[in-house]
């Protein structure tokens, strides 16, 4: 008998046939033996559909007092999933019970709509399941040491669910979505994706980071701060399947690197259009001009991504970088207002139609040329690279939003990921 944590995302728990069939396949697992702890999101779209409503009272969310609000307002799609999952598996027999993240409690900071989990009081939950319960908790839900309602933001449920199953050390956390498994890249983009059968930690934080949206990224800086068995596997797949089987499906993230396994170079493409770049030109190239320019942008609150200085011409230089794109009309309000005037920069420029096309290996380590394969199938694309970054197993550029999906494309085929016959298309709803 072994403590399990499965988690649901939005699409899984989608209707209250879906809801039915989570319940039955979590029933099979209880009755296997296994303790139970369920994670589920909310029904898929409720999380926009909340946050749309805000938006039109509010459409500028700054203040901490209205993103406070936002998270009163978002946490609820998980209550109602919660109840309505806890309900169907009283249906199928099972003792349920079901908690918000404060009854819990899962205590994180105060940083609306994007917490952090600083600690998770198990006891409740670990009364409840040696009294034969199966437990559902909401993801994405927190609260601070003043008894505010938090959210971990979007994709939050799975960070839920490895910080619960960390928590409780549990055997295992299982992640179950609309795919089968974390893939070389989003199937959706890449219909010739593959899916991996294993990935490892560093590979999948890097891809989360870049963009994948499979995994939120601190679900799996958790799953690797604290060793948690992580899978990510299908609930599309009949509910009544051999629980082995199951178990046994999907994708793993693996914490050693698997020696006899054939390394690949690239492992896995990622791409993100969440952010914009902005340029502030001719300022001087002096000590502490970087300094100058990101110093206020940290200070108001906006997470820079990729920077690049240009080499100057007569003492003066261009600054460029990229923010999220929610963050772009700040940040120019501010290059403009504040940066520019201060540091004597010439013009401000942004472009809110980029995106970042990153190929991800632990392969690359102990390879040469990788990066310039990289350049060398976008040029012959045509595809114009404005910005690059690297790091030991990673290479970001910056490039047109409207080439995303060809470049996407390109590399996957130029580095050898494409199946002949990918399996994804029959699980895609
Ligand atoms: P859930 O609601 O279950 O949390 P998400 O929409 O958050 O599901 O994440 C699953 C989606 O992630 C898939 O439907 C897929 O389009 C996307 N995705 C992006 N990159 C990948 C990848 N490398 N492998 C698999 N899925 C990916
Ligand atoms: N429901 C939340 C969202 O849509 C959390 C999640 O799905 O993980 O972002
Ligand atoms: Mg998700």
């Amino acid at each position: 008998m072994a403590l399990i944590v499965h988690k649901y995302g939005g699409t899984s728990m989608g209707s209250t046939e879906r809801i039915r069939n989570v319940a039955k396949r979590v029933a099979k697992w209880a009755r296997a033996g296994h303790q139970m702890v369920v994670v589920p999101s909310a029904m898929s779209g409720e999380t926009n559909r909340l946050l749309g409503l805000a938006k039109d009272l509010s459409p500028v969310q700054q203040t901490p007092a209205m993103l406070r609000e936002l998270d009163m307002i978002a946490c609820t799609g998980e209550q109602v999933s919660v109840g309505l999952l806890s309900l169907a598996l009283q249906s199928e027999g099972m003792d349920a019970v079901s908690y918000n993240g404060w009854q819990v409690p899962v205590i994180t900071d105060s940083s609306y709509t994007k917490a952090r989990i600083q600690s998770i009081d198990d006891a409740r939950v670990r009364a409840d399941l040696a009294a034969g319960k199966v437990v559902v908790i909401t993801g994405l839900q927190g609260i601070d040491e003043d008894k505010n309602v938090t959210t971990l933001g979007r994709g939050g449920s799975d960070t839920s669910a490895v910080a619960i199953a960390a928590a409780m050390k549990a055997a295992e956390c299982l992640i179950y979505t609309d795919v089968d498994g974390v893939y070389t890249t989003d199937p959706r983009v890449v219909p010739e994706a593959r899916r991996l059968h294993t990935v490892s930690f560093e590979e999948m934080l890097e891809m989360a980071s870049l963009g994948s949206k499979v995994l939120q990224i601190r679900s799996v800086e958790f799953a690797g701060k604290y060793r948690v068995p992580l899978r990510v596997l299908s609930s599309f797949t009949p509910w009544d399947i051999n629980i082995d089987e199951e178990a046994k499906s999907g994708t793993l993230i693996t914490f050693e690197e698997d020696e006899k396994m054939e390394q690949a170079v690239v492992s896995g493409i990622a791409f993100n259009r969440d952010e914009a770049k902005v340029t502030v030109m001719g300022v001087p190239d002096k000590p502490g001009i970087a300094y100058q320019i990101l110093g206020d942008v940290a200070e108001a609150n906006i997470d820079v991504d990729v920077i690049i200085q240009n080499v100057s011409h007569d003492g003066k230089t261009d600054f460029s970088f990229t923010v999220h794109r929610n963050d772009f009309q700040r940040t120019m309000e501010l290059l403009k207002t504040k940066v520019a005037p201060a540091t004597g920069a010439a013009t401000v420029l942004g472009d809110p139609k980029i995106c970042k096309v990153s190929i991800v290996g632990i392969g690359m380590r102990s390879h040469v040329g990788v990066a310039s394969k990289m350049f060398r199938t976008l040029s012959e694309e045509g595809i114009n690279i404005q910005m690059i970054t690297t790091s030991e197993i990673k290479t970001s550029v910056v490039i047109d939003e409207k080439y995303m999906e060809l470049a996407v494309r390109a590399l996957h085929k130029a580095f050898d990921l494409d199946a002949d016959n990918s399996p994804v298309a029959e699980n895609m709803s």
